[in-house]
């Protein structure tokens, strides 16, 4: 089968023929139709620190897929062939506290597809049961939208996992009635932008430095989407007449300029969850945090399965996000997918491996 593996310990992925994944008396094997290109998959492609230290290569990369059931293992009984689904990338070790605990997103021995074990840039993907979300049963509806309801479905079940780093993030506090700040507009802070104006936030603010991806936050729902070069966050509040802080703040940039602006403008009380990854240590007012009493909540990965429940509830109910996906490509040319995520210029990016 075709796959994109990270081949050789230096920049770049190789299309190359692999055999098809073996798979257990647990597990499904699913025949890729779409996947999403992750900011994960940049940082192996360009093979950086992070990937130097945890890829083992070589390695099929990828984890946002949708795909189709085409074989299950004997001990598969509840998912069958032809069922169209998505899948969990965390593959979590099933005995530690948190998981039998039923807290499977808080295990302490977590593998990632595409990361630790093969992925899903490929024609094939091999996934335990235990992995597997249905969109649609082979034999009627299960959680799904109807084709005809969203013609682009199959792109939008391909990026389920980012879409749920954006709902986990959002979710994580009442949003109702609520101001939220989000720091980083990229595709899972402009999916946030979204998920907060349909969880009935009034005002949804998202902040960042790059005019293309400000132009998607404000098409996927920003109140307003705020180029922090030019205009503060606390101009922005005063735009809006609002005069205490923000209630909600979502980190999603990973940068420190971002997460400090975001501490000085949050309200008394206010929440933030944390999803951005700093590059590195990075110091903030702890007397802002102390004395305005601000709860800051990291944030990793899906709950599973409760995002995976909200995320398909809520595109039942009128979530739209297809315009952040911007760019469309065949597998053949994946160079050019990652070259625009490179560029900044683009929100999701779906690669395409069968109709
Ligand atoms: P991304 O890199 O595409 O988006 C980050 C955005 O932040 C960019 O558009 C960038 O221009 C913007 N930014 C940079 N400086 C800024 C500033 N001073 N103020 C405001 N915005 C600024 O990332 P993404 O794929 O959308 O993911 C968002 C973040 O979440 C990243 O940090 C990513 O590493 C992280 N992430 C975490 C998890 C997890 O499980 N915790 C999972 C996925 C992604
Ligand atoms: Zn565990």
């Amino acid at each position: 089968m075709a796959a994109l593996v990270k081949r050789k310990r230096e920049e770049g992925l190789w299309l190359e023929q692999v055999p098809v994944p073996d798979y257990g008396i647990n597990d499904v094997l699913i025949e890729v139709l779409r996947t999403g290109i992750c900011g994960t998959d940049v940082h192996i492609y360009n093979w950086d620190a992070w990937a130097q230290k945890t890829i083992p290569v070589p390695m099929v990369v990828g984890h946002e897929f949708v795909g189709k059931i085409v074989a299950v293992g004997s001990n598969v009984h509840d998912f069958s062939e032809g069922d169209i689904v998505s899948g969990e990338g965390h593959v979590v070790c099933g005995r530690c506290r948190n998981c039998l605990a039923g807290r499977r997103h808080l295990c302490t021995d977590t593998k990632g597809i595409g990361v630790n074990r093969p992925g899903a840039f490929a024609e094939y993907l091999a996934l335990p049961m235990t992995n597997v979300w249905v969109h649609e049963h082979h034999d009627g509806p299960h959680f799904t939208i109807k084709p005809d309801e969203q013609p682009s479905i199959r792109d939008v079940q391909s990026i389920f996992d980012p879409l749920g780093n954006a709902v986990h993030t959002a979710l994580s506090f009442d949003l109702l009635g609520e101001d939220v700040l989000i720091t980083g507009a990229g595709p899972i802070g402009c999916m946030a932008a979204a998920v907060a104006r349909h969880a009935g936030a009034r005002y949804v603010v998202v902040t960042d430095v790059n005019p293309y991806r400000l132009e998607l936050a404000r098409k996927m729902g920003a109140t307003l989407a705020v180029d922090v070069r030019e205009q503060s966050i606390g101009d922005a509040q005063k735009q809006l007449g609002m005069k205490e802080g923000f209630d909600v703040g979502l980190e999603m940039s990973g940068n420190p300029h971002a997460f400090r602006d975001m501490i000085a403008n949050m309200a008394h009380g206010g929440k933030i969850s944390m999803l951005g990854i700093p590059e590195k240590d990075m110091a903030i007012d702890w007397n802002a945090v102390v004395f305005n009493m601000l709860t800051i909540k990291g944030i990793y990965g899906r709950e599973m399965y409760e995002t995976w429940y909200k995320m398909t509830v809520m595109l039942q109910s009128g979530l739209d996000i297809r315009p952040v996906i911007t760019h469309h490509y065949g597998y053949e040319q994946f160079e050019k997918g990652f070259d625009a995520m490179r560029s900044g210029q683009s929100g999701k990016v779906v690669l395409k491996w069968k109709e």
